[in-house]
């Protein structure tokens, strides 16, 4: 079993983790190792915050990592809220407001633009240090932004996000193994997952 630290205080993200990942992986967070702080996320890109995540474990324990940098892009926001979606609504990073900032000024712009799409997507970048050496892998989730907030599963904005997979249901409708298996996270979790047995 390989032991790693994800770069991560996020309880979800570690929950979807550890079910992706599977039993080939003991995920270790940063506080289990004495990081207790917020790690800094000041990029302008996914892959920029996920490289920083990572790297700023690494600095701190020199060990094997990997961090996720996750956004949602809403074609109708200009691909808002993107790299600010923790803190779209402010620097408390309420995921209801969050939430409701999303479809309120989706419902701005339809005001102004009658029928303009509710298109969206989640990216999530992942980067892993390896031996010293960062790789990254990237999952993308297509969908459409609800008009209201459905569901009590997943966390984030899983509420308000309908998968082309599931076109009646929510993130937060469905299991959270229909999810892992259509995710972005999943996706760019098991790239990284495959790529370490093709070199192991
Ligand atoms: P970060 O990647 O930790 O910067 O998280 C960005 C924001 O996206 C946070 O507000 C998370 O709650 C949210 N988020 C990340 N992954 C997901 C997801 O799978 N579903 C819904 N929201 C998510």
């Amino acid at each position: 079993m390989r032991q790693i630290v994800f770069a991560t205080h996020n309880k979800g993200k570690l929950r979807e983790a550890s079910e992706i990942l599977g039993y080939g992986f003991s995920l270790v967070t940063p506080s289990e190792i004495g990081l207790t702080e917020d790690i800094p996320e000041t990029g302008k890109t996914l892959e920029e915050n996920s490289m920083q995540k990572a790297r700023y474990i690494f600095e701190h324990k020199s060990c094997d990592c990997f961090s996720d940098d996750t956004g949602l892009e809403v074609e109708a926001l200009g691909g808002a809220p993107g790299v600010y979606t923790a803190r779209f609504a402010g620097p408390d990073k309420d995921f209801n407001k969050n939430m409701d900032k999303v479809l309120s000024e989706l419902a701005h712009q339809e005001s102004i633009h009658p029928g303009i799409s509710r298109r969206a997507r989640f990216r999530s970048v992942v980067t892993l240090i390896l031996d010293g050496q960062a790789h990254q892998f990237e999952g993308v989730l297509n969908g459409t932004i609800a008009r209201a907030k459905s569901g009590h599963g997943g966390f984030g904005y899983d509420p308000i996000f309908i998968p082309d997979e599931y076109p009646d249901r929510t993130l937060a409708d469905i299991s959270e193994e229909q999810k892992n298996d259509i995710s972005h996270r999943g996706k760019a979790l098991s790239a990284m997952a495959a790529y370490i047995a093709g070199i192991s």
